[in-house]
């Protein structure tokens, strides 16, 4: 069988998610792996190419390699011709247009015509303000943008966004959001035909992986009197085992999968009708 190739990211943001991932799918990447450039994982079937998140879209695109983890806004900042397989449940952040707080400028309206912009994500914005209908100068820069508009480059700057604190501390003030943007899991579109069975397979594991992320197993011994209570008090649950307890009538024990946002809601509903002994616990992966 022909092994695969993935890029993978060689540092930076998305370095210890996609590590973590592929761990989770079994391809261990052990400390001197890292340190390599490339590394042979699963017996041969995987290579995989330690790799800038920025330049993954392009290599797999080239079919350098046939798959890789890399950020959705570098794909569509790049408009490389790769097919996404997989959102990924990390590198979650925002493309926003934000202005110095000393500035004034509290919407997109109040932003003259022809201001300049400083961005490492050019396409991105020029796309933006022309679907806007804003003219304005866009000036590529390749890190730092926050400072921009404080040393006279520019009047406003896109950048990514996680949680704002860096806006906040570089005193800028977010305006709009031009894109969501998340880790994602893209193939070469040859690649896809010539080895559909293996990318595949890689694709399955990687979901059932990122869809146990999202759910918890719940377990609780509820009494039998309020059972018929159960689907109606837990939405969010789906179908519950029930089982017998031995030397207990009035009791049964109940197994569920439950999403993770749920959970805290779903044991307070269980307590309330009289729920004891619960338990939770992650699910490694979930193949549906
Ligand atoms: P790197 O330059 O290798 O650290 O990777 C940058 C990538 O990480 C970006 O293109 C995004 O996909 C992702 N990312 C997630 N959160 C952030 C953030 N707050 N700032 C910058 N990049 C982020």
């Amino acid at each position: 069988m022909a092994g695969v190739k993935i890029a993978v990211p060689n540092k930076g943001r998305l370095s210890d998610g996609a590590a973590r991932l592929l761990e989770k799918i079994g391809l261990r990447v052990s400390e001197s792996d890292e340190r390599r450039l490339i590394a042979e994982v699963g017996k041969g079937r995987y290579q995989l190419l330690f790799v800038n998140a920025k330049d993954i879209p392009e290599y797999v695109e080239l079919g350098v390699a046939d798959v890789g983890i890399t950020g959705r806004d570098l794909i569509e900042e790049q408009g490389k011709a790769v097919k996404p397989l997989l959102e990924l449940n990390f590198g979650e952040c925002r493309l926003t247009v934000a202005v110095s707080e000393s500035s004034g400028f509290r919407r997109l309206d109040d932003v003259p015509e022809g201001a300049t912009v400083a961005t490492s994500f050019p396409n991105l914005t020029r796309r933006y303000f022309a679907q806007r209908g804003k003219r304005v100068e866009v000036v590529a820069v390749s890190g730092a943008t926050e400072i921009t508009p404080h040393i006279g480059v520019a009047d406003l700057i896109t950048d990514l966004v996680d949680t704002g604190s860096t806006l906040r501390v570089n005193r800028l003030r977010p305006l709009e959001v031009i894109l969501e943007s998340r880790a994602i899991f893209i193939a070469n579109p040859k690649s896809l035909a010539e080895k559909p069975l293996e990318i595949g397979e890689l694709t399955s594991a990687l979901e059932s992986v990122v869809s146990a992320e999202q759910k918890r197993y719940l377990m609780a011994n509820v009494p039998k009197a309020v059972l018929d209570q159960l689907p109606a008090l837990l939405p969010g649950i789906s179908g519950p085992t029930i089982m017998p307890i031995m030397g207990r009538d009035d009791l049964v024990a109940i197994h569920a999968v439950t999403s993770e946002d749920a959970l805290n809601g779903v044991i307070t509903v269980l307590k309330s009708i009289g729920a004891t002994g619960i338990l939770v616990v992650p699910i490694e992966r979930m193949v549906i």
